[in-house]
C-alpha cells in the first residue's frame, strides 16, 4: 500500500456498530469485564489502551514502516520516556543542535539521574564515532535539526550505533514519514512531536514513538507509557489521526512553498545565510537528497545587522505570525535565541521560518516588505 492510501486507511475501519465512516471518539475511561473475567475486546482501562489511541499508533506505525508505536501527551515526554527506559550509568550521544527542551531535560534531569551525555556535531559522522564509549547505549539524532536545519546521515549514524551495540533513535518531526523513513535506513526507533506536521493544524500537543521491532527497549517504553500514563486524550488522538489523512498533500505544499521562499531569501541583499537543505549550496544538501524525497517546510535565515535587525524584521511581518512551533497551516516566524534564553547556542541573527499553506506569493511579498 502506498503512503497516501495508508494515511487515509491505516489503523481505521468503518465502525461495525453504526457504519460510521469517521471513527467515533471513545471517551470511556473503563471497559466492561465479561462474566468469565475476560476482556474480549482487549480494552480494560484507558491508560492501558483506548480505541482512538490504538488507531493512531497503528496508523503512524504503518506510515513509518514500523512494527508498533506508543503515543504520548507531548513530543517532549515521548523522548523523555526513551531516556527513562535507560539505566543510570548508560551513555547517550545527542546532537549539538538538539531541540532546546530535550537538551535541557538531558542536562538538568538525566545527567543528575546518572546518564552520561555527549553533545556532538552529527553532520560529521567521524565526530559521532569518536564520541562512542564502552557504555554507549543510545544515539539520538534529529534530522533536519531544530533550529539550525542541520542534516545527519541516518544510515551511517545507525551503523555507528549498531557497531557500538547501541540503539539508534531518529527524531523525524521535521521531515515526517512522507519525506523520510528512518526505520528503513537503519534506525531502531523514530520519535515525533505529533504537535507539528502529523496533527498539522496547530491544535494538538502530542508525541509518538515508533519501533522497528518489539525490542527490549521498546517494551520498557510501552510499560512506562501504560504505567505512567503520559498519554494523549481520545480527542487528541482523533484530531491527530484526522490531520494525518491529508499529511502527504500538506507536506508537498509545505515543501513547494518553502523551496520558493528559500530561493527568494537566498538572493536577498539583507540576508547573510539561508539554512535550508533544498538549496544546492546548503551544507546538508547532498545527504538530504539521498535520504529525503523533498526538503521540508522549515528553514532558518541569518540576517545582516545582528539581533536587533532580526527582531525588527520579525516585528514587521503581517501574514507570518510571530509564534513558536511549526507544522500547521499558518506560516510562523521566530527569533529562537531570545526564546531559548541565555544558554542558547543559536546565532543571535537567526530567524526560524515555518512555511505554511498560504499562497507562496503572499508569503514572499510579506517577507519582502519586512526585509525592506
Ligand atoms: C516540538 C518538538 C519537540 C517537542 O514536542 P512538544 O510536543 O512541544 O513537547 C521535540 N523535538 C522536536 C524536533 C520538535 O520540533
Amino acid at each position: 500500500m502506498k503512503i497516501e492510501t495508508k494515511a487515509v486507511h491505516a489503523g481505521r475501519s468503518v465502525d461495525s456498530a453504526t457504519g460510521a465512516v469517521t471513527p467515533p471518539i471513545y471517551l470511556s475511561s473503563t471497559f466492561e469485564r465479561q462474566p468469565d473475567g475476560g476482556y474480549p475486546t482487549g480494552f480494560e482501562y484507558s491508560r492501558d489502551g483506548n480505541p482512538n489511541r490504538n488507531s493512531l499508533e497503528q496508523c503512524v506505525s504503518a506510515l513509518e514502516d514500523g512494527q508498533e508505536a506508543a503515543a504520548f501527551s507531548s513530543g517532549s515526554v515521548a523522548t523523555m520516556t526513551i531516556f527513562q527506559a535507560l539505566s543510570p550509568g548508560d551513555h547517550v550521544i545527542a546532537p549539538d543542535d538538539l531541540y532546546f527542551g530535550i537538551r535541557q531535560l538531558l542536562r538538568d534531569t538525566f545527567v543528575p539521574w546518572g546518564l552520561e551525555v555527549s553533545f556532538v556535531d552529527m553532520t560529521d559522522v567521524f565526530q559521532t564515532r569518536k564520541a562512542v564509549r564502552r557504555n554507549t547505549r543510545l544515539i539520538l539524532a534529529e534530522t533536519p535539526s531544530n533550529p539550525q536545519i542541520k542534516v545527519t546521515d541516518i544510515r551511517k549514524t545507525s551503523e555507528i550505533a549498531h557497531d557500538a551495540g547501541a540503539d539508534f533513535v531518529c527524531d523525524n518531526t521535521m521531515a515526517t514519514p512522507i519525506l523520510q523513513r528512518p526505520l528503513d535506513l537503519g534506525a531502531d526507533l523514530v520519535v515525533h512531536a505529533t504537535t507539528k506536521y502529523l496533527s498539522g493544524h496547530d491544535d494538538v500537543t502530542g508525541g509518538i514513538i515508533v519501533a522497528k521491532q518489539r525490542s527490549e527497549l521498546f517494551q520498557k517504553i510501552r510499560t512506562l507509557q501504560k504505567i505512567g500514563g503520559a498519554i494523549p486524550s481520545p480527542f487528541e488522538c482523533w484530531l491527530t489521526l484526522r490531520g494525518i489523512t491529508t499529511l502527504p498533500y500538506r507536506m508537498r505544499a509545505h515543501c513547494d512553498n518553502a523551496l520558493k521562499v528559500a530561493e527568494f531569501l537566498n538572493n536577498h541583499p539583507a540576508v547573510e545565510k539561508v539554512l535550508y537543505p533544498g538549496l544546492s549550496n546548503d551544507a546538508g544538501h547532498y545527504t538530504a537528497s539521498h535520504q529525503m524525497s523533498l526538503f521540508g517546510g522549515m528553514m532558518s535565515v541569518q540576517v545582516n545587522g545582528g539581533r536587533d535587525n532580526a527582531m525588527a524584521i520579525a516585528a514587521k511581518v503581517r501574514i507570518f505570525t510571530r509564534a513558536t512551533s511549526f507544522g500547521g497551516p499558518h506560516s510562523l516566524i521566530e527569533h529562537r535565541a531570545s526564546i531559548e534564553g541565555p544558554a542558547t547556542k543559536t546565532p543571535d541573527n537567526l530567524l526560524r521560518l515555518a512555511i505554511g499553506l498560504e499562497n507562496v506569493d503572499d508569503l514572499i511579498g510579506d517577507l519582502a516588505q519586512a526585509l525592506k
